[in-house]
């Protein structure tokens, strides 16, 4: 093994590092940690560990027939530069591509509703398309106009979304609009959901503004009046790689160095001997570590650092099941086709899929000509077990709900069914303070362990990568500080 106790000499004199876990944040933390070690001639010797036989986590891409599928993610926020940032690092920014826009709904009490114009993750910013949607009755509008003016909230007082947007905009206006399009990023209980750590940023607004709808309304620039109401190619706020989001994993994996990536060996335990760490993998062996980023779910942390009682809160941190449920069709087999790009069920809809994408139209090079790919998420804090059925029964129920909406009249050519279970980690009220505390006792009683990950500050892959980025500064600095401690 190569960091083993007792190589040669030259190895000896290095002080390592190792990564646990090969999904984004973990693959983040070794290409810049290496690059730091090449650029600076560092004595650092960097291994990356992960369990399965692959790179990238969650970021599975399946090449089929001429569709480019996800499994799991499909693309992340432009303005979130990290992630294209280092797309540029391994020579990827030529695969980057944004989406198509178009008209997205909502579908409440069994009907699509389009999404109001101006709305920004619900909350209204023009007023004529608000009072205008069939999405809420007069009583609703009303309620949510009492948002010019309710005083704001205590300061500083974490909060459920729930919480927040039902005191400043009423229940209809969350139910309806606000708590599926959360959810569709979470997976999870609006009323359990974190204000300060999913969108601190509307905490601020409601301290400067007050009023939610006045302030967004002031925060946001005016956007072009251009193609994004009515539709456009490319001119969308996500970005993706037109040759998948594994490509990008392939990517960043042929930059590391050789030898540094031991694939499918699993982390079981991690101890601390001294000043150093003993880690043991599923195959007997032990590697050895003056610094570990552990870039693994928040469960598996916890039970690799079982003896320590610092994670135990990491133990009861929720996280839930959801499955992505592609489905491929020959154009024709779709009669009644809707103007748009997709659309997101209210939790008041007797459906089970709770978003469909229709990503022949959002991504068009995911799909080859004369054909039509739909893209639908099942599962739900709360309302997980769909997840455990057959791939048949799965795409049966998701077939049935989209045919309420849309006139399906072949089966599919074919249909992929991605389970990702315990995969969505909810961010509790309190979750930024119980991860602070984590991390300050780490500081105290594992000096040189670092967290990393979708288990801690930002869930989505560009907040994946600032966490491996900034992984990276907190060993640089440990190993510093650990060295001038050792001269001394
Ligand atoms: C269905 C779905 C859709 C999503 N859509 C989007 C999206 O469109 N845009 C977006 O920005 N984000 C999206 N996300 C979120 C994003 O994909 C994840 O938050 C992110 O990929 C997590 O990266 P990570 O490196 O923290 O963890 P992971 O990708 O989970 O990587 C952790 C790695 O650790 C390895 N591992 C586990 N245990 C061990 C062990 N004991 N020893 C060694 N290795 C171990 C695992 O095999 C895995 O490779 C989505 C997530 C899901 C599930």
């Amino acid at each position: 093994m190569s960091n083993s106790k007792g190589g040669d000499h030259v190895a000896e004199e290095k002080q390592k590092v190792v990564i646990i876990g090969g999904g984004i944040a973990g693959m983040t933390t070794a290409f810049y940690l290496q690059k730091a070690v090449r650029e600076h001639n560092l004595p650092i010797e960097v291994t990356l560990v992960e369990a399965s036989h692959r790179l990238g986590g969650k970021m599975q891409t399946v090449v089929k027939d001429g569709f480019t599928i996800e499994r799991g993610p499909d693309s992340f926020l432009a303005r979130k530069t990290s992630m294209s940032r280092l797309a540029r690092e391994v020579g990827m920014e030529h695969q980057l591509v944004h989406n198509s826009t178009g008209k997205s709904y909502v579908l409440v009490n069994e009907k699509l509703h389009p999404m109001p114009g101006g709305s920004i993750m619900g909350i209204p910013t023009e007023i004529a398309p608000f009072l205008t949607t069939g999405l809420f009755s007069v009583q609703g509008k009303l309620r949510a106009a009492a948002d010019f003016i309710l005083p704001k909230s205590e300061k500083d007082q974490d909060q459920s979304l729930g919480e927040f947007f039902r005191r400043r905009l009423g229940d209809e206006v969350v139910e309806n609009l606000i708590e599926p399009l959360l959810s569709g990023i979470y997976a999870g209980d609006i009323d359990m959901l974190s204000l300060m750590s999913t969108f601190p940023q509307f905490y601020e607004v409601e301290q400067k503004y007050r009023s939610l709808i006045l302030g967004m309304k002031k925060s946001t620039p005016a956007k072009p009046k251009t193609k994004e109401s009515s539709g456009g190619k490319g001119n969308g706020v996500f970005l993706t790689f037109k040759t998948g989001l594994q490509s990008f994993a392939e990517a960043i994996e042929a930059k590391l160095e050789a030898n540094s990536v031991l694939k499918g060996l699993r982390v079981d335990k991690i101890s601390k001997q001294g000043t150093s760490y003993e880690i043991y993998l599923n195959n007997g062996e032990t590697l050895y570590a003056d610094c570990v980023v552990a870039a693994t779910p928040h469960k598996i942390t916890q039970s690799m650092f079982s003896e320590y009682h610092l994670f135990d809160p990491l133990k009861t941190m929720p996280s839930t099941s959801v499955a992505t449920v592609a489905l491929a069709f020959p154009k024709e087999a779709i009669q009644k086709d809707i103007d748009g790009t997709g659309f997101v069920v209210s939790r008041n809809s007797d459906y089970s899929i709770t978003a469909c994408t229709w990503t022949h139209k959002k991504w068009e090079h995911s799909t080859p000509e004369g054909k039509v790919l739909l893209r639908c998420y099942v599962g739900k804090a709360g309302d997980e077990t769909i997840v455990d059925l057959s791939d048949d029964r799965i795409i049966k129920i998701v077939l049935d709900d989209l045919k309420k909406t849309m006139d399906i009249t072949m089966e599919p050519d074919f249909g992929i069914v991605s389970r990702w279970k315990n995969s969505m980690p909810q961010y509790t009220v309190g979750h930024k303070q119980r991860i602070e505390t984590i991390k300050a006792q780490l500081n105290l009683e594992l000096p040189g362990v670092f967290l990393a990950g979708a288990s801690y500050e930002g869930i989505g892959l560009p907040d994946c990568i600032d966490q491996g980025e900034a992984a990276v500064q907190q060993v640089l600095e440990f190993l510093k500080i650990n060295k001038e401690a050792v001269r001394a």
